[in-house]
């Protein structure tokens, strides 16, 4: 039986919006907007959706890099539950052991003044009780383990090209022995070679070191590997959530089949049909009534501009949040590949 490591409920991040001398407040942004999912011990959970649609927001909230605004936040570690959201300052920096992230960008988030050895010992000399012998004998294993060379350890980030200096940011996550990682974005600054490189080498140590993973990526194509469930979000909110091969093979969300559609075919004879979604992601300071995805859908009708949707379990883990779900017959992969 799969245990659940963490379990967000009712999750919310708004930000005022403020006008005006006295700064009142005049309307809110709302960034995530009521977000409830869990993710079991070992799995890998993608998350995805165009940029805009709260995805970051949603893995830096559940680490409260950015406090949330509503909501509870809770992780199962060795059997003890902690409640996330109500720890203090210091409890945090306790706990900051267990989560870690990966950020985007290998080129901006590695200090360029500390060579690599100090950017990976780091959260180890912040975090203390570790002596110089056993920090440099982790540093050093923790950059065999990710496929670099111990003898660069005293090089800068700037003789590293972006993939390595992506290795060396893994690393550093990996210092403090978490047993969650968010990755956000690990490998959309990355060439696609090296992509599917650092996404095998996150599968690696997920087995190496018992991993639990939130996996957010813009694009479908990548998280397909590396995940276990996919949840889509849009407007802050999750338009559907269910195992990979489900999501891929029977999406039930407009959303899903549109974003499904974007990936990209190997085969040159095949010629593939991309449903192209008409203006941008919608405002999350003004949200369209009633479905926040109906000005972009094409199947929606009169009730979709007014009936909110609620995300509804349409079969066993599928979860979705269109009033059509059950009647609308979408194209998965499988089918768009075939149709040409
Ligand atoms: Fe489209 Fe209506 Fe479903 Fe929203 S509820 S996704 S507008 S069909």
């Amino acid at each position: 039986m799969p245990k659940t490591l963490l379990e967000i409920t009712g999750l919310k991040k708004y930000y005022p919006i403020e006008a005006g001398i006295a700064k009142k407040q005049v309307g809110l942004v709302k960034a995530v907007d009521d977000v409830t999912l869990s993710i079991q011990k070992n799995e890998v959970l993608g998350v995805v959706g165009e940029s805009g649609c709260g995805k970051t927001t949603l893995g830096r909230t559940i680490l409260r890099i950015i406090e949330p605004t509503e909501g509870s936040i809770k992780f199962n570690f060795d059997d003890r539950e902690i409640d996330f959201t109500s720890l203090d300052k210091k409890e945090l920096r306790g706990m900051r052991r267990y989560i870690q992230m990966i950020f985007q960008n290998p080129y901006t988030s590695l200090n360029p003044r500390m060579t690599i050895f100090d950017i990976v010992a780091e959260p180890m000399r912040l975090a203390g009780g570790y002596s110089e012998e056993e920090i440099s004998e982790r540093v050093r294993g923790l950059i065999d383990k990710v496929g670099l060379e111990v003898k660069h350890l005293n090089r800068y980030p700037h003789a590293f090209s972006g993939g390595q200096r992506q290795r060396i940011g893994i690393a550093r996550a990996l210092a403090l022995g978490p047993k969650f990682v968010v990755a956000d974005e690990a490998v959309s600054a990355l060439d696609v070679s090296i992509q599917a490189q650092i996404l095998n080498l996150l599968q690696e140590l997920k087995e190496e070191y018992d991993l639990t993973y939130m996996f957010i990526a813009h694009n479908l194509s990548v998280v397909e590997h590396i995940s276990d469930r996919v949840c889509v979000m849009y407007l802050g909110r999750v338009a559907e959530l269910a195992e990979t091969e489900e999501l891929f093979y029977h999406p039930r969300h407009p959303y899903t089949e549109a974003l499904l559609s974007a990936i990209p075919v190997a085969d040159p004879t095949i010629k593939n049909e991309r449903i192209m979604l008409p203006g941008e992601v919608g405002n999350a300071a003004n949200l369209p009534s009633g479905c926040c995805f109906h000005p972009r859908c094409k199947y929606a009708q009169e009730c979709c501009k007014k009936e909110c949707t609620s995300l509804k379990e349409t079969g066993p883990g599928h979860f979705v949040a269109c009033h059509f779900a059950d009647k609308l017959t979408l194209n998965g992969i499988g089918e768009l590949k075939r149709k040409n």
